[in-house]
């Protein structure tokens, strides 16, 4: 029997009256935000969330205030076709599509900042990431009322900024943590792997491969950060001579703050660029 299609829903009014309707017969609702250009990793996060809630929404939406000026906000891929298709295959009831006009207010003035998590790792780069992501992340729970909402381990930060904000928004949604889903090779899925050339294809693995070279280390004794820092910044120059770092960090994964000796509850992460696509990647210690 083909499933039904999900309803795909255009204006902020037209997903609230959804979730409204939804809240009123009693139903959950399990929520992946997105910005589209779909993959396995964002299907992983459906399969979940269908597993835990009578219902399940996604947002594809593209959000401008957290691209920085010169990043990819206009390049970035668009395939509302192929989307659609992958929803229908994930069951999802609802698609949530909005334009920025219908997000953003012209004279918008609220944002949302979560002081200290977000200046560190990729803030320190993208001035103003985190602070478009916290913002849209509360808009759009604001909208859906989701029960539970996915977010994947890949933007560990992000996932951090947001267990936080939920918390202290006392916006009532459990943050679901999702493993990272890898290409067989280690890398992981991004949206963004489709702007790398075969070579820094070939080259990108080296993310992975730094991080489960120190996971080995600390599982081998190993609880000194700088000597492991130094050994995954030195495998990346020698594995990909593309590749510029933009940090290598062992953190807590509360604080994300620098710790100096790996204990329980820290993680590698790290940033490279290959040529103009920056890839992230993380792995608990
Ligand atoms: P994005 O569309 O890139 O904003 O990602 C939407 C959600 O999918 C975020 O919660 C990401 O962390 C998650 N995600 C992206 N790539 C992966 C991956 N390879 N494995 C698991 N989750 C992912």
């Amino acid at each position: 029997e083909p499933m039904p299609e999900p309803i795909v829903l255009a204006t902020p009014a037209e997903m609230s009256a959804w979730s409204r309707q939804a809240l009123q017969a009693g139903k959950s609702i399990g929520f992946v935000p997105t910005m589209g250009a779909l993959h396995a990793g964002h299907k992983s996060l459906m399969d979940r969330a269908r597993k835990e809630n009578d219902l399940l929404a996604v947002s594809i939406f593209v959000n401008p205030t957290q691209f920085g000026p010169g990043e990819d906000f206009e390049r970035y891929p668009r395939s509302f076709e192929a989307d659609a298709q992958l929803c229908a295959e994930a069951d999802v009831d609802a698609i949530f599509q909005p334009t920025p006009q219908d997000m953003y207010a012209a004279d918008a003035r609220t944002f949302v900042e979560v002081g200290g998590l977000q200046d560190v790792l990729c803030g320190l780069s993208r001035p103003g990431h985190f602070r478009g992501v916290a913002t849209v992340v509360a808009k759009l729970f604001a909208i859906v009322r989701p029960a539970r909402a996915y977010f994947g381990r890949k933007d560990a930060q992000q996932l951090r900024i947001i267990e936080v904000l939920s918390r202290d928004l006392h916006l009532g949604v459990t943050i679901v943590p999702c493993e990272i889903v890898r290409e067989p090779d280690g890398l992981a899925l991004s949206s963004r792997n489709k702007y790398l050339s075969p070579a820094q294809r070939k080259q990108a693995v080296c993310l992975n491969q730094a991080l489960a070279h120190a996971q080995k280390r600390v599982a081998a004794g190993e609880k000194d950060a700088m000597a492991l820092i130094g050994k995954m910044a030195e495998l990346i120059e020698q594995a990909a001579p593309d590749a510029e770092i933009d940090y290598v960090a062992i953190v807590d994964m509360q604080t994300l703050q620098d710790v100096a000796a790996v204990s329980g509850g820290c993680m590698a992460a790290l940033a490279v660029k290959l040529g103009n696509t920056r890839l992230i990647d993380n792995m608990r210690l």
